[in-house]
């Protein structure tokens, strides 16, 4: 069974008491309202995690994120971190390759590659993400493209290893936009990556892989997004920096 996970990614956002205010909101309404199995991941900015950890009790389904990691070891790469730094601080998921890392940080799929491995060397989940921009959906291979963002960054991977990856569709039309896909585009798309995991990794292991949607998701449109059979969750931005909406998402999907 795959694992169901609404993840919060809170970008370059809030100042240490706002991150304290906004998990502290969402700890107690996770806590309150959410009864069923969803995994709910938190991933504000690096500086906070330390602190951050310490205001998520150990009975909440709740793990945090980081946004990014490095993809060497550790040395002198003056201002990154690195995926140990992140294990030893408690952190369990890494968000790689995300579209604003892709276009304002110059992230390459081989880059991605090692940065994945760093995650899992260190027994953490990547969140992978993956889409194509608007011109790549009206005028190409979009499909195709998407596909090869898995091949070129994850199937070098052994079957164990990936299935420790989440993936994360995120169309970049839809992203920071309100521009959200329709639930069948993102069916369409998570049915094709599942396929496509299938071809390298046997039906068992692309069955088992998590697929969640990102893109202007909100409590309006979630439902419907996670009633698709290929959709097990979202990776939310903006609606992730409001306790109460961000709640109502988590609510969707349980
Ligand atoms: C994101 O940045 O991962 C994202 C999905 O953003 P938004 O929900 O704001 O479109």
């Amino acid at each position: 069974m795959r694992k169901k996970i609404v993840a919060g990614n809170w970008k370059m956002n809030k100042n240490l008491d706002e991150a304290k205010a906004l998990v502290s909101e969402v700890v107690n309404m996770v806590r309150d309202e959410i009864t069923g199995e969803v995994d709910v991941v938190l991933c504000p900015p690096a500086v906070y995690l330390t602190t951050l950890r310490q205001y998520i009790p150990t009975e909440v389904r709740m793990a945090l994120g980081a946004q990014n990691c490095h993809e060497k070891e550790s040395g002198a790469y003056t201002g990154e971190v690195s995926a140990l730094m992140l294990k030893s601080i408690g952190v369990q998921y890494v968000i790689l390759g995300h579209s604003e890392r892709r276009q304002h940080f110059g992230e390459t799929n081989a880059q991605l590659a090692e940065k994945v491995n760093r995650v899992l060397e260190y027994f953490m989940y990547p969140i992978f993400c993956c889409g194509e921009s608007l011109d790549q959906r009206e005028n190409g291979d979009y499909v195709g493209f998407v596909k090869s963002q898995l091949t070129e960054s994850l199937f070098h991977l052994s079957p164990e290893q990936f299935s420790k990856v989440v993936i994360a569709y995120e169309p970049i039309w839809a992203i920071g936009t309100g521009l959200t896909a329709s639930a069948g585009q993102a069916q369409d798309m998570h049915f094709e990556l599942r396929q496509h995991i299938a071809s390298k990794y046997g039906d068992e292991i692309a069955q088992d892989t998590t697929i969640l949607y990102g893109g202007s998701a909100n409590e309006k449109n979630a439902a419907d997004l996670f009633a698709q059979p290929d959709v097990d969750g979202g990776l939310i931005g903006g609606a992730s920096l409001k306790s109460r909406e961000f709640t109502n998402i988590v609510k969707a999907r349980q």
